[in-house]
């Protein structure tokens, strides 16, 4: 599922663009007013919040999605985070709130999967699949 209830791209992946480090969007924008829910897109555990730098705020969560997905997703830039390293949440959990913590121009999540748990500028993974299931 998505990140949000009713999603609406703002920045696809890989849009290309000098403010990434990589010169290409890593992740995928959605927009939203700030405090909309922002949901768990399957079932995972919270490997850690803020550990991917603070470019994506201090409260952005990282949660390595299930034995089926073995991708970790940042949700970035969100202002609330409701869990904490080592819970499991569920497809569907509201886990944080649409903010505009770190580098954000404006109200936004930003969902962006890595193969490894440690982030890597080039390291950005399509998440359709997530999105779909
Ligand atoms: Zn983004």
């Amino acid at each position: 599922m998505y990140p949000v209830r009713k999603p609406v791209l703002t920045c696809k992946f890989h849009a290309k663009g000098p403010q990434w480090m990589s010169g290409y969007h890593q992740g995928y924008d959605f927009g939203g007013r700030v405090g909309t829910p922002v949901y768990a897109m399957a079932d995972g555990v919270v490997i850690g919040i803020n550990i991917w730098g603070s470019a994506f705020g201090r409260y952005s969560p990282v949660i390595k999605h299930g034995k089926v997905y073995p991708k970790y997703v940042i949700y970035g830039h969100v202002r609330k985070c409701f869990v904490k390293p080592g819970d499991k949440v569920k497809r569907g959990d509201k886990i944080a709130e649409i903010g505009v913590e770190g580098n954000s121009g404006g109200p936004h999540v930003h969902v962006e999967g890595q193969r490894t748990k440690w982030w890597t500028p080039t390291g950005g993974t399509r998440l359709e699949h997530l999105f779909k299931a």
